[in-house]
């Protein structure tokens, strides 16, 4: 691999700002190509309980600079990502598969993260409250949390990662860092230039390690860490919570979707298409906001199929490294014997494979994007999260039914939904019990705005000004025998 600044490549841990090497180590590999591309330290308990350590006494030094101070850090850390943008991409795309123009999507995504909190840092705000009897004084502070403990996936290797750790640094806690196993070259990359832009050591720790189990439990038992943010799925969340729950430690869960993707008839139809190719491949398949339940109404379902199909024919499978690709590989396997499953029994359920459905020619973990339709709501592929190129299109005749059924799941993260008519945009966006809603779009992630879910896709929210709260505790003085 050819970088600018060769540095960012690095196969050891980041400690007290120490780069180490272990005893052990695991491979990281292209997806794409089977290449490992290079070995990096198998950290367990003893690692993570010494960074929790460190970060601990970084904390209190780290919570004492001025806004000003970690404002002017993190913005630093914010133009060194960009002026870096270029080898954070290609180093992305070859441990995650995605194409290096999504690479560098999210990296400038993710740094925009960076730069949101930079801002916010100087508008932790407190308040003066009216007393309740005359001789007394009221106000709230807010005040950094402590260590906290972050736990990523590997669908967004940078990203998942900016959105934690911007809001708290800025906020004034320190973090240990858990990446996922596929993909720790990024963070790793990350931890450098927060380096180089001055971050004291301590204040960021990566464990690099694929003990999942044995870290996290270390991160939610260790009673120094005060909060656990993670995100990944709703299943290892749920063992999280469970393990967090001895100390009531805070939770901030990110967690698995099933998006309902509704065309009403009043719709523009190719504005729909374009919405649903983008929320439905990007990744390919592999996000939590991505449409897993394509719903379109009856009047105007076969009409969409069609445009959908001339969109979906256009898009080109391949190495995330060639300009041209559309859509890499699935990250393993595993990803791809979960999507070939899911087809299988929705074909056997009656589903009509429209196109694609088989791996691609390049073989690997490479998959045709795919469009099934004839769908019904007791396929598996509604109700779990698909994870792959695969478009399932249901149909639907009235508002409430659609409604109903794009309600009726466990998660409630994302949804969507293209309609023109103005009542119903208010109905419907309000009827949908979901974290996050795009109507007429199929793009809502930005800084700027509360991500999260409800229900079993977990709670919290990252980005925007209630993202910093995550990482503050509130703090109430009453201060009496104020005399006049
Ligand atoms: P995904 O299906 O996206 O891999 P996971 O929830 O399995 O979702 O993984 C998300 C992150 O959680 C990864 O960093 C993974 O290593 C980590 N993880 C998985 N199992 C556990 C666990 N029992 N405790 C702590 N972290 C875990």
């Amino acid at each position: 691999m050819i970088l600018n600044n060769p540095s960012l490549f690095i196969s050891e841990a980041y400690i007290n700002g120490k780069w180490l090497k272990g005893n052990s180590s695991f491979q990281v590999q292209n997806p794409s190509t089977n290449e490992i591309l290079t070995e990096v330290p198998n950290f367990g308990k003893t690692e993570t309980a010494e960074a929790i350590q460190f970060a601990q006494e970084a904390f209190l030094a780290w919570k004492t600079k001025s806004a000003p101070e970690r404002a002017n850090i993190l913005k630093k850390w914010h133009h060194l990502l960009l002026e870096n943008e270029e080898d954070l991409a290609k180093i992305l795309s070859l441990e995650q598969g995605k194409p290096y123009k999504e690479a560098l999507g999210e990296i400038r995504y993710g740094a925009s993260y960076i730069e949101w909190f930079a801002e916010e840092t100087r508008r932790i705000y407190g308040d003066i409250i009216p007393g309740h009897e005359s001789d007394k004084r009221i106000m709230v502070i807010k005040q950094a949390i402590g260590v906290v403990g972050i736990i990523t996936p590997w669908n967004f290797p940078n990203a998942m990662i900016a959105r934690k750790i911007a809001p708290a640094l800025a906020a004034g806690c320190s973090v240990v860092v858990k990446p996922a196993a596929q993909t720790p070259l990024s963070a790793l990359a990350m931890a450098f230039l927060g380096e180089k832009a001055g971050i004291p050591s301590g204040v960021i720790q990566i464990i690099t390690s694929d003990k999942a189990s044995e870290v996290g439990l270390e991160l939610c038992s260790n009673p120094i860490v005060k909060k656990i943010s993670f995100t990944g799925s709703t299943k290892t969340g749920k063992i999280l919570m469970q393990q967090c729950a001895g100390q009531l430690k805070k939770l901030s869960l990110e967690l698995g979707g099933n998006a309902p993707f509704i065309v009403f008839e009043d719709a523009n139809i190719e504005e729909a298409v374009k919405g649903a190719i983008l929320s439905k491949y990007r990744n390919a398949g592999q996000t939590c906001v991505c449409s897993n339940r394509i719903y379109v109404q009856e009047s105007i379902y076969q009409e969409f199929v069609e445009k959908f199909h001339q969109a979906v024919i256009q898009l080109k499978v391949g190495d995330g490294m060639n300009i041209e690709t559309d859509i890499g590989p699935l990250i393993d396997h595993a990803a791809l014997s979960k999507v070939e499953f899911l087809l299988e029994d929705a074909i056997k359920k009656g589903a009509n494979l429209y196109c694609g459905g088989i791996p691609y020619t390049l073989g690997g973990t490479f998959y045709e994007p795919t469009i099934l339709t004839n769908c019904h709501d007791d396929m598996l592929c509604s109700t779990e999260e698909i994870f792959g190129p695969i478009a399932p299109i249901f149909s639907f005749q009235t508002e409430e039914e659609v409604i109903a059924r794009a309600n009726a799941s466990e998660y409630g993260l994302a949804a969507y939904f293209y309609s023109n008519q103005i009542n119903r945009i208010y109905k419907v966006f309000e009827a949908l019990e979901y974290g996050m809603i795009g109507v007429n779009t199929g793009l809502i992630s930005t800084a700027v705005a509360p991500f999260g879910g409800i229900k079993e896709s977990g709670f919290g929210r990252e980005g925007s000004k209630y993202g910093m709260d995550e990482y503050l505790d509130k703090k109430y003085i009453c201060i009496g025998g104020i005399s006049s």
